[in-house]
């Protein structure tokens, strides 16, 4: 074994010497040190079972050895170049995502994270429209850059909104509400954005929105909503940025969540899965919206070689294994392990929601502070148990499961028996 500091040592350091701000899991966190798969390997040699970390290597698994050999030989061969010079990787990323992007959407511009991408996406959206307004759910989370924290409804990820918010942002409630209906929330949802285009629909140029809430809470609308926004925001000219960043790639059964309402967006934001844990984004459009970009635009990492091959190994990876179906018929059998669960424990697991591979149970949705106590309780107990899962929600208190899709019928009947004897203990 080599010689690891430990995760004591580690957590002194990140104090330190990173930002105060710094958050991380569990109260005995483990060092990570290494992937493999849907597997995670502690310094001691402990091995966990990944339902959470590989929400950013979503399709392939961590380590993919049919992803990571193609990454190596292009390091090996030719590293880096920008955008200014022609190379083929990016140009073949394009063609290739072209082909799998809905609609008439065959444009992508390269950039490393999620967040940069849905900055391209909302600055592109005000070049094509004119416009400087923005539409954003309630709860939503869009990353970390100005714009995209402007547009962020998730308090714990904003910041001093005096100092640091874009102000042309309007929030409408998400399409979820506590002790409310999914189609009455919705209803609400829906007149609250008819409110707002009504009043200025004319200085609006984008809604963003996450297809299902990731962070927010697995928030899954109704099937009618999206094709609702979609039909209102077109009678305004506003466009539809969908926020793909989480729910892209497969995870949710679909190459892309809008899919499964049969949505078409106008802008895509894409980043998390596309490069297995290489940085590798990017927003996708028309060919007429992206002809509205008319500044000479370069990036110094965008479409490097190494991501765009990367990105690549992991599209073919995706087809190549199903892994969009994989997701629905794995995220069929963890639904029902959870709903069971549900009924067993219903003082405890208020919900389960979400789609394909992207799941959320909430605990004790009615007394929310409880619930935020037991998500901890649960994430550690079921760590220590093997069993990597994550938290999320306004409250903290849904439990969350997005697990490299190459996870297996095996893996989830011993998380399933794991949280069943952790929620029996409680
Ligand atoms: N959008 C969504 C839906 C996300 O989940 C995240 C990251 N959690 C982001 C944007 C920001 O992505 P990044 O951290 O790569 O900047």
């Amino acid at each position: 074994m080599q010689n690891y500091i430990g995760p004591e040592l580690v957590l002194q350091k990140r104090q330190q010497y990173f930002y105060p701000c710094t958050s991380h899991f569990y109260r005995n966190p483990p060092q990570i040190v290494k992937g493999e798969m849907q597997y995670l390997y502690g310094h001691d040699g402990t091995k966990y079972t990944d339902f959470f970390a590989g929400v950013s290597v979503v399709a392939s698994g961590h380590c993919n050895p049919e992803i990571a050999e193609r990454t190596a030989e292009q390091l090996r061969t030719l590293q880096h170049t920008c955008t200014i010079y022609l190379t083929q990787p990016n140009v073949d990323l394009a063609e290739r995502l072209a082909g799998v992007l809905p609609g008439e959407l065959r444009r992508t511009f390269f950039v490393n994270s999620g967040s940069e991408a849905n900055e391209g996406a909302l600055l592109l959206a005000r070049l094509y429209t004119g416009r400087r307004g923005f539409i954003a759910l309630e709860q939503g989370l869009h990353g970390r850059t100005y714009l995209t924290m402007s547009v962020t409804g998730l308090s714990m990820w904003r910041t001093d909104p005096e100092l640091a918010h874009d102000t042309d942002v309007t929030f409408i409630p998400r399409p979820h509400e506590r002790g409310v209906s999914a189609d009455e929330a919705g209803r609400r949802s829906i007149e609250a954005l008819k409110a707002v285009l009504a009043e200025k629909g004319g200085e609006i140029a984008a809604m963003i929105a996450e297809p299902i809430q990731g962070n927010g809470g697995m928030i899954t609308p109704p099937d009618w909503y999206f094709p609702e926004v979609k039909r209102l925001l077109e009678q305004y000219g506003v466009l539809l940025i969908a926020d793909e960043i989480q729910t892209g790639f497969g995870r949710t059964g679909r190459m892309f969540a809008m899919d499964l309402w049969g949505v078409t967006p106008d802008i895509i934001s894409m980043a998390k899965a596309l490069g297995s844990g290489i940085p590798v984004a990017g927003f996708a459009t028309t060919d007429k919206i992206a002809a509205s970009f008319t500044r000479p635009s370069a990036s110094t990492f965008g479409g490097n070689p190494v991501s765009s091959v990367t990105a690549l190994a992991v599209l073919d990876y995706i087809e190549a294994h199903r892994l969009p179906e994989r997701a629905v018929r794995l995220g069929a059998l963890l639904r029902g392990g959870l709903e069971r669960l549900a009924q067993r424990f219903p003082q405890l697991v208020s919900d389960v929601r979400g789609a394909g591979l992207m799941l959320g149970a909430e605990l004790c949705a009615d007394d929310p502070q409880r619930g935020a106590e037991l998500a901890d309780e649960v994430l550690e107990a079921v760590k220590d148990r093997g069993y990597i899962i994550g938290k999320n929600g306004v409250n903290r208190n849904v439990l969350a499961f997005q697990p490299p899709l190459v996870i297996t019928e095996e893996n989830i009947a011993g998380l399933l028996a794991a949280l069943e004897e952790t929620l029996a203990g409680l």
